[in-house]
């Protein structure tokens, strides 16, 4: 991770306390991030919750890591259009975890 990626900026503080939750109970499976060629990474992971529903969370971070530029998740949360959902948000600091 180049940069430091505020997420406060993309949740709010409950979907961000959801978010560290579902991170820190290794919810986040098959994590990966993919160099782009324009030198985004594109995340992707599966959440699996505790009622084992799966969401595909997606973030596209910026090359210098400081910036989300795109996130998609199936769950009835981003369906809705309420912003970043907590999967994504968990997505992105599990990779920020790990690097
Ligand atoms: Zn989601």
């Amino acid at each position: 991770m180049k940069g430091k990626l505020d997420l406060s900026r993309y949740v709010n503080s409950q979907t961000l306390a959801q978010a560290e939750a579902i991170c820190r109970d290794g919810q986040v499976n098959h994590l990966n991030g993919q160099q782009q060629k324009d030198g985004s990474t594109e995340l992707t992971g599966k959440c699996v919750d505790s009622f084992q529903f799966v969401d595909h969370p997606r973030v596209l971070l910026s090359a210098d890591g400081d910036r989300v530029l795109h996130h998609a998740c199936d769950c009835p949360a981003a369906r809705a259009g309420a912003g970043m959902c907590a999967h994504c948000a968990a997505l992105v600091l599990a990779y920020c975890a790990e690097n």
